[in-house]
């Protein structure tokens, strides 16, 4: 049975919003299938970004002229709406370069704070490194030990491990929304209310959720929730960390300078209101503006639409796939326990090859560890190639996509011929 696409869901002109859609690579059109690493901009944001730097270009919070108002009131309303789109109030919200630094401004602010000798930190083996190097960084300086939860044969978190480990009392427990392997989607609440019933607190890596589903940081609890703007059609270098209000009021600063403080005297300094005490020196404005404008986008596309539209891009992947017995899929086989996109391999060449051959075709695909190397030696292998999925995709390119597999197979030979 073939997958098809909801009829309401006009794909066609939202592909229209995206100039670099229009692109050839090697004379064929781009099938953009590498949307786990960053996505395509609209021509609103791209427009947005023009429009701040023509019209009302200054710094923000200091001025008393008119740009220099408008700059911060730009700035301030694109904080507004990216907290409301996660269900946070705007006070809970730092802008942040990506989820990168969201995670080490936990690890360094909260971490370095409040974990002690001996403290048990709980991640899982499907973390992505920006989930993992902090907090080895972090159990460097404090003596607090790392502990994994591992993921069944199937790409699903091992719930029961996770259980005894949290029966060790945890301090923290950082665990990614959905993996950016996998593509599984990790139960995050019902893992928030485990963790917090030991008095564990949660910080959730949402750097593959929210572009992708409905996130409402309120209803799962968590304490902390990072994600990055350049994987749901913002810019690079403007991301986000929604904390808890009085967590952030109770954290020390992670970085000092300009901005964050009250007042300033020869031996001490006091803080500015959060989350402005989190935002040290002249902040990324122009992009945050244009964030606060890619979330527009999305909602204005609906997010329950978006993530329909992707499950039906993965279904029809999944199904294509399956039926090849050279290649190998890993997460979970079900596309309702997914986010939108399939890692996989061919069982005899090198992902790198299978990008490679391809890119020959104008299909961008990742292939490599995907900064997940506790994954790879899980799956014991060194890469995976992964085609990723986002709202302008269509199913004719991941039908594309799989034709193209078969110039993989007249370059390296069939899987077990000769
Ligand atoms: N976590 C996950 C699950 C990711 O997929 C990524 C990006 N690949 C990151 C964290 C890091 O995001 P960034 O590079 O934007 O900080």
């Amino acid at each position: 049975m073939s997958v098809q696409i909801a009829a309401t869901y006009d794909v066609q002109t939202i592909r229209a919003d995206f100039p670099i859609l229009k692109r050839r690579v090697d004379g064929n059109p781009l099938v953009y299938l590498d949307n786990a690493a960053t996505s395509q901009k609209p021509r609103q944001v791209i427009d947005a970004l023009v429009q701040y730097y023509e019209q009302s270009n200054a710094n923000v919070h200091r001025g008393l002229h008119t740009l220099a108002e408008e700059a911060t009131e730009a700035y301030e309303t694109a904080r507004a709406k990216v907290a409301h789109f996660i269900g946070a109030e705007p006070e809970s919200l730092v802008f942040t370069r990506n989820t990168t630094e969201a995670i080490n401004l936990v690890a360094y602010a909260w971490g370095l704070a409040n974990l002690r000798e001996g403290d048990l930190i709980v991640l899982s083996e499907m973390e992505h490194h920006s989930n993992i190097v902090p907090w080895q960084l972090v159990a460097q300086r404090t003596g607090a030990k790392l502990h994994y939860v591992p993921f069944t044969s199937e790409g699903e978190l091992d719930m029961e491990a996770l259980e005894s480990l949290l029966r060790q009392e945890p301090k923290l427990v950082a665990i990614t929304h959905v993996s950016n392997v996998l593509g599984t989607v990790n139960p995050v609440q019902e893992i928030t209310r485990k963790a917090h019933a030991v008095g564990a607190k949660v910080l959730v890596d949402g750097a593959q959720a929210v572009p992708h589903k409905l996130v409402n940081v309120t209803q799962i609890d968590c304490d902390f929730y990072a994600f990055s703007g350049h994987k749901m059609l913002a810019p690079t270098g403007i991301g986000a960390l929604y904390a808890r209000q009085e967590l952030l009021e109770q954290m020390p600063p992670f970085m000092g300078g300009g901005s964050m403080i009250r007042k300033v005297t020869h031996e001490f300094s006091t803080w500015a209101d959060v989350p402005t005490k989190f935002e040290a020196g002249t902040p990324n404005i122009a992009d945050a503006v244009a964030f606060g404008v890619a979330v527009d986008y999305l909602q204005r596309v609906g997010m329950e639409a978006i993530q329909q539209h992707e499950q039906s891009l993965t279904e029809e992947a999944l199904r294509l796939l399956e039926a090849e017995e050279d290649i190998v899929i890993y997460g979970p086989r079900d596309a309702r326990k997914r986010c939108g996109l399939v890692s996989f391999n061919f069982k005899h060449v090198h992902p790198h090859d299978v990008a490679q051959i391809l890119d020959k075709r104008g299909i961008a695909i990742r292939a490599g560890h995907h900064c997940c190397q506790i994954i790879m030696r899980r799956l014991d292998v060194t890469a995976t190639a992964r085609a990723s999925f986002y709202l302008y995709n269509t199913l004719e390119e991941v039908r594309a996509f799989w034709k193209a597999l078969d110039d993989v197979r007249k370059v390296f030979g069939k899987y077990g011929g000769r």
